[in-house]
């Protein structure tokens, strides 16, 4: 698996482009610490009709299967919802206090998909007392809202049914755990609903026939997969998917439709020849000028790492931004020879990745509204090597984070003028150069020992992830200092060193600013966060590329030596490609527990009391595009509209069929 990037912690840079400027909202409110930002796909009036015609469709598939990715994440999900919305729906009455704090937290339910925050992967409450939710139910309920009761049951005893799940801390308390501490189980420390009833010791010699597309349960002392598929589990959403992937196929390229007649094939029989059949195809829809991802894809929220996670995300390609990052794509063999590793370890032969610069259209499940802003698919190991993959850079939610930040934080987190002017000139165009090759060269190299014929996952298991981003970051870190790629016209030769310098300057800031996303415990569970940690604090332990200082009760990463920190990368990436290649769980276990895992709590609350003195948020949701039809006077669609909510709760409700009062 190779997946969607997190957004840099530390928000982007402005924009260096001269665009005219851009007066339209991008940035809507913010909620504690999280932002709300409007994303915004420019290109998608100018699409000719049938490209439309086909988003509109698939727009519909992303949207039916949103409700999976709830009910995945936690097993109460929709019912907690049902009661919020009800009640956001059903106000007149409700004291505007009570009102207030309910709203704020069906936002924060909504931004994370329920009550988990969406990095520290952490439990969050509801600030009432729980007589306060049940007056506020029964006054929505006598206002008409249909709350999620049992038969006979009163608003008050519902409220007192979910009083656990909305008020305390300690029931469920993490949706993830990978590291539950000595002698706990790590799916029993996880909330989330892949698995019920089921611990590690009950999976001992059992083979899954559907790994990434079942719910597991144990059942008489039995152990039994319950299929996500049409007829099985998530019957409903699958089968309304299907019939919208159905009425997209006539507006598909040929490769295109017969990626998309893979994947209804893959829902209705749910069986894993079908679903590598449907990666194969999808990958070799590479022609396409309109995509989805829609399925059970990335695997993070288990904490074994092998069940999928639904998503839907539907693009179309930016055809100018795509020539530059096609310019890696072509030259991969050449960087594929020249990585730092075991010649062993090296791909003779690069299978081509498909790079692709995208506007986003809308994004659900797993994918929003948190996105990724880049993603390189499909995860198979075995399929990438032989068929090679796809990978995008989400431009326009790019340009929406670009567009919501300001100067505030690099002034907070650089030592000096010298670095802020450098962040300020090339940040941006730093982190888009690496978060390419992370994409485009990073996640498509390298290759498995020749005597190991399971995939690398089985091998690592619950550390793969972070090894795997580890991985593709250091590539990236490492080949953004190659004058090969000024050779090839990506970087301007005369400004490389100081582009590299500002690249590896962000990097060991991010490992301090990072820490203002986990306000609660001492340790990261999520993979991209451990991957930056641990690559920071394997350079302060074993090069003198960073410093640490102190400034008037402030604590600063101070990247003083570029040529240190890349002699670093190279050999940190050597370890890390041998880890992934022999699959040698102890020692990817020993990298990340070691400098990836556990954090000092002092310093965050440093970083925490800093970030909050500015009001900075820790991460965003976004808010996205809507799309309309035009139908003429025989129903047939004619035409497709987009706009812009601006309005999370809008959007949220819509979604749900939720009505407002
Ligand atoms: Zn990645």
């Amino acid at each position: 698996m190779s997946p969607s990037e997190l957004p840099d912690p530390a928000p982007r840079p402005a924009a260096v482009s001269t665009d005219a400027v851009d007066e339209r909202p991008y940035r809507l409110e913010q909620i504690d610490e999280a932002a709300v930002v409007q994303l915004y796909a420019d290109g998608f009036v100018a699409l000719p009709l049938d490209q439309k015609i086909l988003i509109w469709h698939l727009y519909q598939a992303a949207l039916a299967g949103r409700d999976i990715y709830y009910d995945q994440r936690y097993a109460h999900n929709l019912a907690m919802r049902a009661i919020l919305e009800g009640i956001l729906t059903h106000p007149d009455g409700i004291p505007a206090g009570v009102l207030a704090e309910i709203t704020r937290y069906t936002k924060l339910f909504w931004i994370n998909t329920g009550p988990y925050n969406n990095l520290t992967a952490r439990k969050f409450v509801l600030r009432l007392d729980p007589a306060q939710l049940a007056v506020a139910a029964t006054v929505a309920e006598a206002n008409g809202a249909r709350l999620p009761l049992e038969d006979g049951e009163t608003p008050a005893a519902l409220v007192a049914r979910y009083a656990p799940m909305f008020f305390d801390l300690t029931v469920d308390p993490m949706v993830t755990n990978k590291t539950p501490g000595e002698g706990r189980d790590i799916l029993e420390a996880s909330a989330n609903n892949l698995y019920e009833g089921v611990s590690m010791a009950d999976l001992e010699g059992v083979e899954e026939r559907y790994p990434l597309n079942s719910r597991v349960v144990k059942r008489d002392g039995q152990v039994h997969e319950e299929v996500y598929r049409i007829g099985g589990r998530y019957d409903a959403e699958i089968t309304r998917i299907v019939s919208h992937l159905r009425a997209a196929l006539p507006y598909a390229t040929p490769s295109f439709a017969r990626a998309l007649t893979a994947l209804i094939r893959w829902y209705e029989t749910g069986e894993e020849d079908d679903r590598q059949a449907f990666d194969i195809a999808w990958v070799q829809a590479g022609d396409t000028p309109v995509d989805t991802m829609n399925g059970f894809i990335e695997v993070y929220m288990d904490a074994r790492g092998i069940k999928g996670a639904w998503e839907g995300l539907v693009y179309f390609v930016n055809p100018e931004k795509t020539r530059k990052i096609r310019q890696l794509a072509e030259h991969a063999q050449w960087f594929e020879d020249h990585l730092p590793v075991e010649p062993r370890f090296r791909k003779p032969q690069v299978q081509g990745v498909t790079a692709t610069a995208i506007e986003v259209v809308v994004e659900a499940g797993d994918s929003g509204p948190i996105t990724p802003i880049g993603v390189n698919l499909p995860n198979d190991q075995r399929i990438r090597e032989e068929y090679g993959s796809k990978s995008v850079s989400l431009t326009n939610v790019t340009e929406a984070y670009e567009k919501s930040t300001t100067d505030d934080f690099r002034h907070e987190f650089t030592w000096d003028e010298a670095e802020f002017a450098r962040a300020k000139r090339w940040g941006a165009f730093a982190g888009e150069l690496t978060t390419e090759i992370h994409e485009v060269l990073g996640h498509g190299s390298g290759r498995m020992a020749a005597d190991v014929r399971v995939p690398p996952q089985d091998l690592l298991k619950e550390q793969y992830s972070a090894l795997e981003e580890s991985r593709a970051d250091l590539v990236a870190l490492y080949f953004v200092a190659d004058p090969y790629l000024a050779a090839i016209g990506l970087i301007p030769a005369g400004d490389q060193a100081e582009i590299v310098q500002t690249e590896y300057e962000a990097y060991a800031r991010n490992a301090l600013v990072q820490l203002r996303r986990v306000r609660e415990g001492t340790q990261i569970e999520e993979d991209h966060m451990r991957n930056r940690q641990a690559i920071v604090h394997w350079l302060l332990a074993q090069t003198s590329a960073i410093e640490v200082r102190r400034r008037e009760g402030r604590t600063y990463y101070v990247m003083v030596d570029a040529a240190a920190f890349r002699d670093g990368v190279a050999r940190l990436l050597a370890e890390v490609q041998r880890i992934k290649s022999t699959g040698d769980y102890a020692a990817a276990r020993a990298l990340f527990e070691t400098y990836g895992v556990h954090f000092d709590a002092a310093l965050r609350d440093e970083v925490v009391s800093r970030v909050d003195r500015l009001n900075l948020p820790s991460y965003t949701g976004f808010v996205m595009p809507k799309l309309t039809p035009v139908h003429d006077a025989d129903g047939v669609v004619i035409d497709v509209e987009i706009s812009y909510p601006r309005d999370l709760a809008t959007q949220m409700l819509e979604y749900s069929g939720a009505a407002r009062h």
